[in-house]
């Protein structure tokens, strides 16, 4: 029987990859789990919370959502004061929203660069050091991030968000240093290709090339990946940081 007691944040936590680790917490250890989304206008946010509310109900975990920017410094303060505010704490916190703009980099803008870098990797500065203090102080934490195998492989097209998931990779395993003697581990989990609004823009034919070089020869769910998340936040993984696991059917074996 799990002990319901953790407390969680999911930055893009209102679909693909970020809602199934949502629900996948709630199976586990969650009580309650706060989800922050820039998709929230105002107050509408309340349908797609009453939404993932209604699929977890049967678990016991109270689901919360929060209006906020990733790549905003203040809104990730705001969200982190918010979690408090209604669960009284944060055990676990998974940096999970993301953006791709891709482009070949003779024809990438500027814009495209700093969107991606903002949105993917600022946004897991903005919110590991707002959760981090209450972390140190109640001796707990687990942190993940979510890179992409692109982060250790690079991909044509994608400079500026292979940039920014080496970029999470390199932070993970420096924070991980920095905190370890405080009870928190910080690691990374690094997709392949997963059926989400993200690669719902692949043809038949990129689609087919990309089979090519899976060895189990599909491509992923947000639930494969949400299993492993489940998993580094629970206290199954204590002995486990600084570590990036790739959940990408074989590609970079
Ligand atoms: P997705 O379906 O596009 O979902 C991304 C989520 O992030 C959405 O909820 C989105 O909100 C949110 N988001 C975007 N910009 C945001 C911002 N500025 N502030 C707050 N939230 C924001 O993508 P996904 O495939 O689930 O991707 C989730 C993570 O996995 C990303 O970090 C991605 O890079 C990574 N990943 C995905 C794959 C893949 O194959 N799908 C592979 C490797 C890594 P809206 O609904 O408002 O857009």
């Amino acid at each position: 029987m799990v002990n319901k007691s953790k407390r969680a944040i999911v930055t893009g936590g209102s679909r693909g990859i970020g809602r199934a680790i949502v629900k996948e917490l709630a199976a586990r250890n969650c009580s309650g789990i706060l989800f922050s989304d820039i998709v929230f206008v105002d107050n509408s946010c309340d349908e797609c919370v009453e939404e993932i509310q209604k699929e977890v109900d049967n678990l016991g975990t109270k689901i919360y959502g929060f209006k906020a920017d990733a790549s905003s410094f203040a809104d990730a303060q705001a969200t982190i004061d918010e979690a408090i505010k209604n669960m009284g704490g944060v055990d676990i916190l998974v940096n999970n929203a993301g953006i791709t703009r891709d482009n070949l980099l003779l024809r990438m803008s500027e814009k495209e660069f700093d969107d991606v870098i903002n949105i993917n990797l600022k946004s897991v500065f903005n919110y590991t050091k707002a959760v981090l203090r209450p972390m140190i102080q109640q001796k707990y934490g687990r942190i993940i991030n979510i890179a992409s195998v692109v982060g250790i492989i690079g991909n044509a097209g994608q400079a500026n968000y292979s940039a920014s998931k080496a970029g999470v990779i390199g932070f993970t395993k420096s924070t991980a240093r920095e905190v370890a003697s405080r009870g928190i581990t910080v690691n990374a989990v690094a997709p392949g290709f997963i059926e989400t609004h993200m690669t719902a823009k692949l043809n038949d034919k990129q689609r087919e090339a990309l089979l090519n070089n899976i060895p189990l020869n599909r491509l992923g769910t947000p639930e494969d990946v949400a299993k492993v998340v489940g998993f580094l936040s629970s206290d199954e993984a204590a002995y486990i940081t600084g570590q990036v696991i790739a959940v990408d059917g074989g590609m970079t074996m």
